[in-house]
């Protein structure tokens, strides 16, 4: 390496343009005959192309998901016609996220909420999002810790920034006073200003079960049901039909 491009090289580092040490490779890249300015705009292309990937990595990891499903992978005729096919793309636009509505997902185990809820959140972090997935009991044992510690306010404002949050399974343990309190200003907070997903095995009549505060339940399902969409996707466990069809 000559003095140059060892200067190049420090340069780039010292700016924050990686892309630039590698300008050997565009340079390879781009046709000789072309002028200097269309060398340049080559080299940033790529470094502008190299920041939007840094970015969707990070907001994809930031996101929390636990695993990874897409649209792609989600048969709709197991929805038995409860939840169509154009409106379930309709809702992989995101366009529920700019508007800020919400979606409650309701239904009995194995019937895809949970991979729907990763594939609508992978969505919304691919079109630049911000997007934070938790399981409803984790959050609410979050809350209280945080509680504890004088670090509420911190993950309020964490949780506050996610354009998109979807909470998990708010179905089969049951949450106290405390908890039920906390869990509900996350959403209150939430309302009309980002969207959040909820899935849940409860249909609303019974989510007087969920809290240990019933009065809250009320007020909480009017903020949650407000501009939002309720997906009926009871029906069949998916799990269970396609071990019954491995085995017969
Ligand atoms: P739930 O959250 O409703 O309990 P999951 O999303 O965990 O259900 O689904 C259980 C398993 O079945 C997952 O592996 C999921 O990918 C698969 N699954 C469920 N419904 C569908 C579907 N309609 N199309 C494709 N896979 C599905
Ligand atoms: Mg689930």
């Amino acid at each position: 390496m000559n003095a140059v491009e060892e200067q190049i090289k420090l340069y780039a580092k010292h700016l924050k343009i990686p892309t630039f040490a590698e300008y050997e490779e565009i340079l390879r890249q781009t046709d000789p005959a072309n002028g200097f300015s269309d060398l340049l705009l080559e080299l940033m292309k790529a470094e502008s192309a190299s920041r939007q990937e840094n970015q969707n990595r990070r907001r994809l990891r930031k996101a929390g998901f636990p695993y990874l499903k897409t649209m792609d992978e989600f048969d709709t005729k197991q929805l038995n016609g409860a939840v169509s096919s154009v409106f379930l793309q309709e809702l992989g636009t995101c366009k529920f996220v700019q508007e800020r509505q919400n979606i409650v997902m309701i239904g009995n185990p194995g019937r895809g909420k949970t991979h729907l809820a990763i594939a609508l959140g992978l969505n919304a972090c691919t079109q630049g999002f911000n997007v934070l997935f938790k399981n409803a009991a984790t959050l609410s044992t979050e809350l209280c810790e945080a509680r504890d510690n004088y670090q509420l306010g911190r993950l309020e404002r964490v949780l506050a920034k996610a354009d998109l949050l979807i909470l998990d399974e708010l179905s089969y343990l049951s949450f106290n006073r405390h908890q039920s309190e906390l869990l509900f200003k996350v959403i209150s907070d939430r309302s009309e200003k980002s969207s959040t997903i909820v899935t849940t095995n409860l249909l609303f009549s019974k989510w007087t079960e969920l809290f240990e505060n019933t009065t809250m339940v009320a007020a909480l399902i009017d903020r949650l049901t407000f501009r939002s969409h309720i997906l009926d996707m009871n029906g069949e466990s998916y799990r269970l039909k396609a071990t019954m069809q491995k085995k017969s």
